[in-house]
């Protein structure tokens, strides 16, 4: 890899309309996979990123545009795939897929996300040198929580740093040995990001929910890549007085903080300003220290609702991967 294009791909996905969604003026329109324009009565916006999903992309349209940099974790490069957009906007839908709650996930279909077809893919390759460790965590309120051995919350880990990589100290790694171990592990962990969700007020979105898959390849001596995913906070705005008086202030402020320095530090790494990046001003950042930048593939996926009274966190949203390229 030599020029810092191919280290940072940015890419929208424009979710389609959804049934109950009766009258819906089109306000998207889409060239050549790679432009994308904005047209309603306020705003004439035209941008252009790496790769454009329509509302027709298919879930394996999506997987085919970071395969690549899936299998490229088997040769020693980490990567690291962002879900960016607004609660609705179909990051989940992207990152995980449907269907986990009847494990669907385990079999082939259309509906899989990029982390089952990312295990398959990785396991029908057959190498007796490589293995594979996971962990599966969030980030709430600027606290690191393990989802799969604490889903209340209730023990928030410390990052520690060694020889410039990046450990957790308590964070449960556990070794997996087929893809369906491994997609047992990934349905307990979303179900439990998703008890949390009923619960209490939709806070999981306000979560960012980060599930690691190590490549350990024994050839030669040991190596190690991560291979990271990131279904990350809806980056809405939120209604400010609403939030004060339901004490929500500062897991605002902490969405806010974290979503503006991933921007920035994908911004630095992008422009090759290698001075000062601000990794330690957020948990994610932080966290991801290790897997953003160096031999690193990034990959940030925008999610935009087609919705005209999105228009504005819409913008935001292409503005935001704009600044990331
Ligand atoms: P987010 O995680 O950004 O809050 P979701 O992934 O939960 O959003 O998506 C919201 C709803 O829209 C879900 O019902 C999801 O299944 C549906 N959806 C999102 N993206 C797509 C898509 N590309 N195709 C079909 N349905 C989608
Ligand atoms: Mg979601």
């Amino acid at each position: 890899m030599d020029s810092q294009e191919e280290h940072i791909k940015v890419s929208i996905r424009v979710r389609p309309f959804l049934s109950y969604n009766n009258y819906h003026p089109q306000i998207i329109r889409i060239d050549d996979e790679k432009t994308i324009h904005i047209d309603d009565s306020e705003h004439t916006i035209t941008s252009h990123y790496d790769k454009i999903f329509s509302q027709n992309s298919s879930q394996k349209d999506v997987f085919d545009f970071v395969c690549p940099s899936v299998l490229q974790t088997l040769e020693g490069f980490n990567a690291t795939i962002f879900a960016y957009g607004q609660t609705g906007s179909g990051k989940t839908h992207t990152i995980f897929g449907v269907g986990w709650e009847n494990n669907e996930l385990f079999t082939e279909n259309s509906n899989q996300g990029i982390i089952p077809r990312a295990i398959s893919k990785l396991f029908s390759i057959e190498n007796e040198y490589i293995s594979f460790n996971l962990n599966f965590l969030q980030i709430y309120n600027e606290h690191l929580y393990d989802l799969l051995s604490d889903p209340a919350r209730a023990k928030s880990l410390r990052i520690r740093e060694y020889k410039s990589e990046i450990f957790i100290d308590g964070l449960e790694e556990t070794s997996i040995s087929s893809a369906n171990e491994c997609m047992l592990l990934l349905s307990e962990g979303i179900k439990n990001r998703a008890v949390r969700q009923t619960r209490l007020n939709n806070q999981s979105s306000r979560s960012h929910s980060i599930f690691q898959l190590y490549v350990i390849n024994k050839k030669g001596g040991f190596r190690r890549s991560k291979l990271s995913f990131c279904d990350l906070a809806g980056c809405e705005r939120y209604d400010k007085e609403y939030e004060m008086n339901n004490g929500h202030i500062n897991e605002l402020k902490n969405i806010n903080k974290s979503l503006s320095t991933l921007g920035m530090v994908i911004h630095a790494l992008a422009s090759g300003n290698k001075e000062h990046i601000p990794y330690r001003d957020s948990k994610l950042t932080r966290l991801l220290q290790d897997s953003l930048g160096g031999n690193t593939k990034t990959i940030l996926i925008a999610t935009i609702s087609p919705q005209i009274e999105h228009v504005d966190t819409t913008i935001n949203t292409l503005i935001f991967a704009d600044r990331a390229k």
